[in-house]
């Protein structure tokens, strides 16, 4: 018995599936980034912080306004999963939807992190990725993904019945606790969708079900980024490691990684502004 009513094609479904794509967002008005600004800018950083994200172990961080931060594999292959806030208002935060919308399912140099409506601004922009040649794969994978969730506990048990307390969401839910003294339900509910750092991912070309691969990224490997705003970071150390076969158990193989804060010379980003919240108004 079948499991679901068959619909049968319309005569002209060959023609209907080949009308052409149009992308939904034009790129061509989006804000751009001043890189040449930027570039000059990165010569001549400063290391003024680091932290490490422990395996299967979350770390928050804060990046000052017009700073630049680096996630840095150390050790070994390692995915992140990274969650911005607005240092000053954790309401404002990553909007990995709409990031996915105006850039693409996977970031790089010159992309940026948008953060959520009301505030629509550039949070961070992508300024150097050293797996910026990996492009697009055969199995249509790439790498920094803004199409994942986060894994989570409450999937893991709906899919297992286990528990598993180590999944990246309780990793950023402890680190945000801990970097804001908030009750840990409270840090809960500004866990956010992430970006995926280092992790390679896609979507079945027969099906379109999201799978991963095992990350390409290698020990100095990095991502780098500027801090548009006052920044509140976290990121989680992945318990599925290089994510190439599971994850929400402590099965796979796991490294720590490093977060670094880097200061530009005095005088770098002379003349540049920060990014105003978006000026949209409901009307009267
Ligand atoms: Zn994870």
């Amino acid at each position: 018995m079948e499991l679901f009513e068959r619909v049968a094609e319309p005569d002209d479904a060959a023609a209907r599936r080949a009308v052409r794509p149009v992308v939904c967002y034009p790129v061509e008005t989006l804000p751009q980034p001043d890189m040449a600004l930027l570039l000059a800018a990165r010569a001549g950083l400063t290391l003024v912080d680091e932290v490490i994200a422990p395996p299967r172990d979350g770390a928050a961080f804060r990046v000052p306004k017009g700073h630049f931060f680096r996630i840095v594999s150390v050790e070994g292959p390692q995915v992140g999963d990274m969650n911005l806030w607005n240092a000053e208002d954790l309401t404002e935060r990553l909007f990995s939807g709409k990031t996915r919308a105006l850039h693409a399912t996977h970031v790089t140099t010159g992309n940026r992190l948008w953060s959520n409506l009301p505030h629509l601004r550039p949070m961070a922009t992508i300024t150097h990725d050293t797996l910026g040649w990996y492009g697009i794969d055969a199995d249509g994978g790439s790498v920094h993904d803004v199409i994942g969730t986060r894994c989570d506990p409450y999937t893991n048990r709906l899919l297992s019945g286990d528990d598993y307390h180590r999944c990246c969401h309780s990793n950023l839910t402890r680190a945000l606790a801990a970097a804001t003294r908030l009750p840990m339900r409270e840090a809960e509910g500004h866990v956010h969708d992430v970006v995926n750092v280092f992790m390679c991912t896609g979507f079945t070309r027969s099906t379109q079900q999201y799978f991963m691969k095992a990350s390409p990224v290698r020990p100095g490997d990095y991502l780098e980024l500027f801090a548009e705003i006052e920044l509140l970071g976290a990121i989680s150390a992945c318990p599925g490691g290089d994510c190439s076969t599971t994850h929400s158990s402590d099965a796979a193989a796991c490294h720590p990684l490093k977060i670094e804060v880097l200061r530009p010379a005095d005088g770098a980003l002379a003349g540049w502004v920060g990014p105003q919240r978006n000026g949209y108004r409901w009307p009267e």
